[in-house]
């Protein structure tokens, strides 16, 4: 692939601020953007409004620009993305590779991947029905991940997966399948916890039609209390007042070179860090340490 044809993307979903974890997922995204001359788009999730918080969208741009985490392009909104994902819906409907199920949560007790109940159409048609991915579970997904190695997963352990909910919102499956091809992302630098939905991604894009982009699932941070620093875990906002010393610690975690002599501006960091990113460090790792902020001025 020529450098230029490089394009990245960060997606979070708007229920919450930015948290360290975060911070250290765009950032690694971006400086593998940046790095290899390429376009880094910034895809907000939001389409589970339950889910969100006011505001966070708003507060997750502000902060990002406080980082210096610049974007191409306009941001994609995935609440503006109905019509595409409908296509999509139908599409794979019309291939027989979606079906309408009425399983209850209650139905599916004790059932780790989807018995197939409804495979011969919804067991309870007048219920509320949801859509689900038909997987062929004889299918084994391959990739050769950039950090995590070559990753081979059955999809008969993984089972049909709901893509749109009985509520009528869109799953994230297809709709981060949708807009990734929409968006022509060629890489994907997300989070370690994310890799368990790349083999239904996989046979989505499969089943669409459309280009797989690379992946390279990174090491996750994890609070003092060993669980993943998350907005669940209520793990704090990041201030961009400290957009020096986080970004430090970051860089720090990823296991990247810190220039001798501290600079003075968050640009300059952020630029001596594109020059010498090299994820090699990150290869193999599931979880990240150290990188002590109080270190770095
Ligand atoms: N929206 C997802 C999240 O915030 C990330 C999606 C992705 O990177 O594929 O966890």
């Amino acid at each position: 692939m020529s450098a230029s044809s490089y394009i990245g993307r960060f997606a979070p979903t708007p229920s919450g601020p930015l948290h360290f974890g975060s911070l250290v997922t765009a950032l690694a995204s971006w400086l593998d953007a940046r790095a290899a001359q390429g376009r880094w788009y910034v895809r907000i999730e939001d389409i589970d409004p339950p889910r969100e918080q006011p505001g966070a969208a708003d507060h997750i741009l502000r902060t990002l620009e406080g980082f210096g985490l610049t974007w191409d392009g306009p941001v994609l909104y995935q609440h503006n993305r109905g019509e595409a994902y409908q296509a999509a819906l139908d599409q794979l409907l019309a291939q027989h590779d979606a079906f309408a199920c009425s399983c209850s949560r209650k139905t599916l007790a004790g059932h780790s991947v989807y018995p197939g109940y409804c495979h011969h159409g919804p067991q309870h048609p007048e219920q509320p029905l949801a859509i689900r991915l038909k997987v062929d579970p004889s299918v084994w997904v391959c990739w050769q991940d950039r950090l995590q190695g070559y990753q081979r997963h059955c999809l008969g352990h993984y089972g049909d997966v709901v893509i749109r909910r009985k509520d009528k919102l869109w799953a994230y499956q297809l709709a981060v399948v949708v807009d990734d091809a929409a968006q022509g992302i060629t890489d994907i630098v997300r989070g370690l916890d994310l890799l368990v939905s790349t083999p239904w991604q996989q046979w989505l894009q499969h089943g669409l039609q459309q280009p797989q982009p690379r992946y390279a699932h990174l090491p996750l941070v994890l609070a003092p209390n060993g669980q993943k620093l998350s907005k669940q875990n209520h793990a704090p906002a990041i201030d961009p007042q400290q957009a020096f010393p986080l970004l430090w610690q970051a860089l720090n975690m990823l296991g990247q070179p810190l220039p001798d002599q501290t600079p003075c501006h968050i640009e300059d960091l952020l630029s001596y860090a594109v020059d010498h990113w090299d994820p090699t460090p990150l290869v193999g790792l599931q979880r990240l340490s150290g990188g002590d902020a109080s270190s770095s001025t």
